[in-house]
């Protein structure tokens, strides 16, 4: 039954939430749209502390690389790509990458996140050789290439995802991040995107799943989709992650929801206000409800603000992601927020909770490092 009958009230189906019971689309539609925030808070943090009993908050120090903004994907919600043969199109060195993770080595980092654009030219030797260089020359955690990356790879290649995949495992890397996700619905994303449809990126995570590694979801919300693409988006994640840990495969390791950031992005003409930080904490709270089968949620400091991000805390996250030594991307479309190691400290501990630094990859890291 899709429809609330008299017999299930909005109290009913949060009580079924505490219960850990999967509603149908239009119940968790209902609990959206009618529910308190208040109460999706207080059963989020509920469920927050029960797959957290320790009160710990993790963070990470890492460094987020663009090796490349030159990209064949033409994204309308995108201010940081340049399309390929364009005078500001860029690709970094290997000595300029290695200068960056130097830099991040120097202030504790563990690892680095690189991501860029999907360009045509570079051949897989450059990913692989760059890969083998640095977990060499350093022995960092890399969490790199979404599956929007992995996709452009497979085009360019002629290889699947999975191969592609391997081959960058062999490489040395370790995890993949979730980016490109957005929402995964082919409705929305044919109107914002030309490259990657939600099949092929949920296809690029399973092939990683598949091949063991552990890699992060997304959600990006306030670029123009629906309430119901956003609940089709949050059931396709959920459903490839069941797939994955029925495998015994850890899958999807965090799931980190975030607002779209309009400044200088064509889109942005027509969707130029960022979503109220009201409504990303109410979907901040539904995501940890919704995705209960993914253990961690990270709050988006990045893009909501720390003053915003520390309530995230309270609506379900258990993590607040990473000091960003360095971001390119969302940055451009005008999230310009900055924190340094010592201020997430602070706000963890100024939110009554236990600050633990962690890897990539949600590892937690001795108490010493
Ligand atoms: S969002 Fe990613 S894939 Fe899309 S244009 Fe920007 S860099 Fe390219």
């Amino acid at each position: 039954m899709s429809m609330m009958t008299e017999a299930t009230t909005l109290t009913e189906l949060l009580e079924r939430i505490a219960r850990r019971e999967h509603l149908s689309h239009d119940e968790w539609k209902t609990v959206i749209t009618e529910a308190e925030t208040e109460d999706l808070r207080r059963l989020a943090d509920a469920l927050r502390r029960e797959l957290n009993p320790d009160g710990v908050v993790t963070y990470v120090v890492d460094r987020n690389i663009n090796y490349t903004n030159v990209c064949f994907s033409v994204c309308n919600f995108c201010a940081f790509y340049r399309k390929p043969g364009h005078e500001e199109g860029y690709v970094l060195s290997y000595d300029e990458i290695y200068a960056k993770v130097e830099e991040m080595i120097a202030v504790g980092g563990s690892g680095v996140l690189m991501q860029g654009g999907l360009h045509p030219d570079l051949p897989l030797e450059w990913y692989t050789t760059l890969l083998s260089e640095l977990k060499q020359r350093y022995g960092i955690h890399l969490h790199c290439f979404s599956p929007t990356e992995i996709y452009g790879m497979s085009k360019t290649f002629g290889l699947t995802s999975e191969e592609v995949i391997r081959e960058l495992v062999a490489a040395g890397l370790d995890s993949i991040p979730g980016g490109g996700g957005e929402i995964l619905v082919d409705e929305i994303r044919r109107k914002r995107r030309t490259e990657c449809n939600g099949q092929e990126w949920l296809e690029a995570m399973e092939a990683a799943h598949r091949v063991g590694l552990k890699t992060t979801a997304t959600m990006m919300i306030g670029y123009g989709e629906t309430i119901d693409q956003r609940i089709q988006h949050l059931e396709l994640l959920r459903q490839l992650q069941e797939r994955t840990l029925t495998s015994g495969q850890p899958g999807f390791v965090s799931f980190i929801p975030w607002t779209f950031q309009p400044d200088n992005t064509p889109i942005g003409k027509v969707i130029p206000t960022r979503l109220p930080a009201e409504e990303y904490l109410r979907w901040l709270a539904l995501s940890r409800l919704y995705l209960n089968n993914i253990p961690n949620v990270q709050v988006s400091w990045l893009t909501v603000g720390l003053a915003d991000g520390r309530r995230g805390l309270h609506f379900g996250a258990n993590d607040i992601g990473s000091t960003m030594i360095e971001e390119n991307v969302i940055s451009k479309a005008g999230a310009n927020h900055k924190a340094t190691e010592e201020m997430l400290r602070d706000v963890i501990i100024g939110e009554g909770f236990i600050p633990r630094k962690r890897k990539a990859d949600y590892t937690r890291l001795p108490l010493a490092s």
